[in-house]
């Protein structure tokens, strides 16, 4: 049989390659035209520095080897891993198996691919001929053994540490059929040509052997070849519009990344990307709290972003998330889904409805002091908090003044978090006005949320401190103003100060301080959210509970005297409902662990007693 008699069947594949390399520049660039000259600029700026070889090495370790989801789960890393990185050594062992036996470096770009057909005993029996048919299939096994276990997810998706799959649309099924389809065609097409030749790698070669002992494999041969074909001109085609549009816009996407191109209003061209780049791998539906347990299954990062990308979410999806950080931390594309989802709540905001009016900020007391407190709505809803701080500020002798003590000032959240951006904007200019009349040389915060804004969207002449800095900066200089206790605590990481700041050892120092630290399962990084979050605007009451009693359980499973936190709302969450084993700030516990005043100034108690004493004989 001559085997290149037939090569018409390459046709499929080379027009879908075609398609592929003239759609997707055409849509970068359309994407691109958002950028500004700014944008453009910082690019330009970045792009001759290290930091193009950093994406590139990032580019290997997360589009290639997957290295995040290894990190997540080791079987599911390895499924797409071996999908990634055995396709593309196949492309790129191909490609130099075809220029060292064809002696051509030129070759046609579908002569790789359909090697086997075209030189199916092309290849020398010496020790690079062997080499080269041994490696192409030990590649062909290990994608084949990724591509079992990318069916297996389908159907038991706990195997590969996945809750649930994520449920896909038309454009997502019919390219994964063609991809269910492409390896095993390959594996087929190569087998009957081995089979027919007699020559082939062990793994074709053997299973070639084995086919032609029940299968007229030479009326298979085109047959096989054209089926690969068109599976892989069919996948070119569906790409663009369905999941797999990440496998290159995820490249793009690093090197915008490393560029500096991402900003926080997500109003450029890297929002289109980070959009397109989401794989709807479905790790963020595994840690969501709504899912595992308020039964809300419509508005995960994956939904959000498919919605995105295939028109505008609806309200629901929009609103139905504490912006709580867990999604955007698994991420393995680490793509932005809080600030997206900001973004669009700001675009639906304007959609629907006029500018609201936000109430006056008006103007603070004018004292001079060294520490500005500002305390925050969600601190004056437990005035616990406040009542803290300020016993120990005075304990240490600290001058300090409270921003928000009469007058209402907010840090400008609340605002941007429901789609105002312009009114979240012309709060901050007034706070900042404020704080700078202030004098101040320290601006102290006891809430995690108006602390992150503080630091990402001021522009402050002083620092600005989270009370657990404050806190444990102040007992490693003024030790002897705090006791220690054998109080047994558990500690909530407040989504704004852990995964939101990255502050995750102050409070644990703090809590070491004063007591023993009982660890509970989901910390640091993996932090459940309390449920509490005024973020999600669409949850249920009934839901909301589910989410809290869920994460309160795990902080008292290692039964601690006081579950401690750093958070006002995370603090009035847990705190609401009957609680067996009570909830505290941090700054709650610390001045639980003031040493009392006799012991820290006996001559001062001296005189109190003589004060009291002569009141007494005064009255
Ligand atoms: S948002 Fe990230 S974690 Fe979620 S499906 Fe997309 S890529 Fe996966
Ligand atoms: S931010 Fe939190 S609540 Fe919202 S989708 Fe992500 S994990 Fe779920
Ligand atoms: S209240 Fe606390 S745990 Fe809940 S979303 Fe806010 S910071 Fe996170």
């Amino acid at each position: 049989m001559n085997f290149t008699e037939h090569p018409a069947f390459v046709f499929p594949f080379v027009v879908g390659m075609l398609f592929i390399f003239i759609y997707l520049p055409v849509i970068y660039v359309t994407w691109l035209r958002k950028n500004s000259l700014a944008d453009f600029k910082t690019i330009l700026r970045s792009i001759f520095t290290t930091n193009t070889l950093k994406a590139v090495r990032e580019i290997f370790s997360e589009c290639l080897l997957h290295r995040r989801i290894f990190r997540y789960n080791i079987r599911l890393g390895y499924m797409h891993m071996s999908l990634a990185f055995g396709w593309f050594l196949l492309i790129v062992v191909g490609k130099i198996e075809t220029m060292v036996f064809t002696h051509d470096g030129f070759n046609p770009p579908y002569l790789p691919v359909f090697f086997k057909y075209f030189y199916p005993s092309g290849i020398p029996d010496t020790f690079k001929g062997r080499f080269f048919l041994m490696i192409m299939d030990l590649l062909l096994i290990l994608v084949l053994s990724g591509l079992f276990l990318a069916f297996l997810k389908r159907f038991r998706s706990r195997v590969l540490g996945m809750k649930r799959t994520t449920k896909h649309i038309f454009p997502d099924r019919i390219a994964l059929t063609f991809l269910w389809f492409i390896f095993p065609l390959r594996w087929f097409a190569e087998s009957v040509t081995a089979g027919i030749a007699g020559s082939g790698g062990f793994f074709t070669l053997g299973s070639g052997r084995a086919l032609a002992s029940f299968l007229p494999l030479e009326d298979l041969l085109l047959p096989s070849w054209w089926a690969y074909s068109i599976v892989l001109g069919g996948f070119f085609f569906a790409l663009p519009f369905s999941r797999y549009m990440h496998i290159f816009t995820e490249v793009v996407l690093i090197f915008l990344k490393y560029w500096n191109l991402a900003t926080p209003e997500r109003q450029n061209a890297y929002a289109d990307f980070e959009i397109n780049a989401c794989s709807r791998c479905g790790i963020c539906t595994n840690v969501c709290q709504l899912s595992a347990d308020a039964g809300i299954t419509h508005s995960q990062a994956v939904y959000f972003l498919r919605d995105l990308r295939y028109g505008t979410p609806e309200r629901p999806v929009l609103e139905n998330c504490f912006l709580c950080g867990r999604c955007s931390q698994a991420c393995p594309v680490e793509i932005g889904i809080d600030q997206l989802r900001i973004a669009g709540r700001k675009r639906m905001m304007n959609a629907i409805a006029p500018a609201a009016e936000m109430r006056p900020v008006v103007s603070a007391n004018g004292e001079k002091v060294d520490v500005l407190y500002f305390a925050g709505c969600m601190s004056h809803l437990t005035p616990g908090i406040i009542d803290a701080t300020r016993e120990i500020l005075t304990r240490a002798g600290i001058r300090f003044s409270v921003l928000d003590d009469r007058e209402e000032v907010c840090c400008g959240r609340p605002a941007r978090q429901a789609g105002f951006a312009d009114q979240a904007r012309s709060i901050i200019a007034r706070t900042t006005a404020l704080i700078n009349r202030s004098g101040a040389s320290l601006l102290l915060v006891t809430c995690p949320i108006c602390y992150k804004v503080f630091n990402e969207e001021y522009d402050l002449p002083i620092p600005v401190e989270h009370h657990t800095v404050f806190l444990n900066r102040l007992m490693t200089e003024r030790p002897s103003l705090f006791r220690k206790s054998s109080l047994r605590m558990s500690y909530h990481d407040p989504c704004d100060l852990g995964r939101g700041s990255g502050i995750y050892e102050q409070p644990r120092s703090i809590i070491r301080r004063t007591g023993v630290l009982v660890s509970a399962a989901h910390e640091r990084e993996d932090a459940l959210c309390c449920g509490g979050s005024l973020a999600n605007l669409a949850i249920t009451p009934r839901q909301r509970t589910l989410v809290t009693d869920s994460a309160y359980q795990m902080l008292t499973a290692g039964n601690p005297d006081y579950v401690v936190t750093s958070c006002p709302l995370c603090k009035k969450t847990f705190a609401a409902g009957k609680r067996e084993i009570p909830v505290a700030d941090i700054a709650e516990i610390a001045r639980m662990m003031l040493q009392p005043e006799e012991i820290l100034h006996p001559e001062k108690a001296g005189e109190a007693e003589l004060e009291s004493e002569g009141q007494e004989i005064c009255q």
